[in-house]
């Protein structure tokens, strides 16, 4: 055996390398969170809880629950904890008045713009990339979160890809080539969303097709 069959050998597999590199930078997003929750009074979850708030508005126990992948135990304890804080205040629901909403204080929308900002290094991070890498890993990315939540391992993401005003490449041969028929406007490939507001999910067949036609023509090296 070469010096270099041994040391690709001991390499690994490619894919098994990638997902190395994506649990460090899981384990520095850990660690982030862990050290702006710790400033705060808060926990990690507690603080992601803040966040999912002010981004999806009032929710049910369980909504956040699923929407953060945590048990309804693990949510209703930090749930508690924040009520405790005064961050957030449970309302009966309309129509449903059975159903207890989660709403966020004028203090807890202030801990939660604070707690947004925790991932913020990897931003810094990733501007430091040409664009056009930037635009590749964004890709890259939208597919393997696509194929996660296809597998359900995470919850789906509000993402163009699945959103039924998602027109891809209906302006082919531009720098917008996609088209949102909500605002009625075409967009480039560097702004595709992943976690749009305005996201509504699309029935099975055009999520399906939608998804096959961006997948087709979305530009990877080869
Ligand atoms: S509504 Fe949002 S997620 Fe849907 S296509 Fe428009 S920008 Fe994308």
């Amino acid at each position: 055996m070469t010096r270099t069959e041994r040391l690709e050998r001991e390499a690994g597999p490619l894919s098994e390398r990638l997902a190395h590199a994506l649990s460090r930078i899981s384990l520095a997003l850990r660690h982030q969170a862990q050290r702006g929750a710790a400033a705060r009074g808060l926990t990690p979850t507690q603080g992601e809880i803040l966040v999912w708030l002010s981004r999806h508005g009032p929710s049910t126990l369980g909504e956040v629950a699923r929407g953060l992948a945590i048990t309804p135990a693990t949510a209703s304890d930090a749930v508690e904890a924040l009520a405790a804080k005064k961050l957030l205040r449970k309302q009966r629901g309309r129509p449903d008045a059975r159903s207890l909403r989660l709403t966020l204080t004028a203090r807890g929308q202030r801990e939660a713009a604070r707690a947004a900002t925790w991932p913020g290094f990897l931003a810094e991070a990733a501007a430091l990339l040409p664009e056009a890498e930037q635009r590749l890993l964004l890709a890259v990315l939208i597919r393997i979160v696509k194929s996660l939540q296809d597998r359900g391992q995470i919850p789906p993401a509000r993402m163009c890809v699945t959103c039924t005003y998602f027109r891809p490449f209906a302006h082919a041969g531009t720098a917008r080539p996609h088209h949102c028929d909500l605002v009625d406007a075409p967009f480039g490939e560097a702004y595709l969303r992943v976690d749009c507001p305005e996201h509504q999910p699309a029935p099975e067949g055009l999520a399906a097709d939608n998804w096959e036609a961006w997948l087709a023509r979305s530009s990877f090296p080869e």
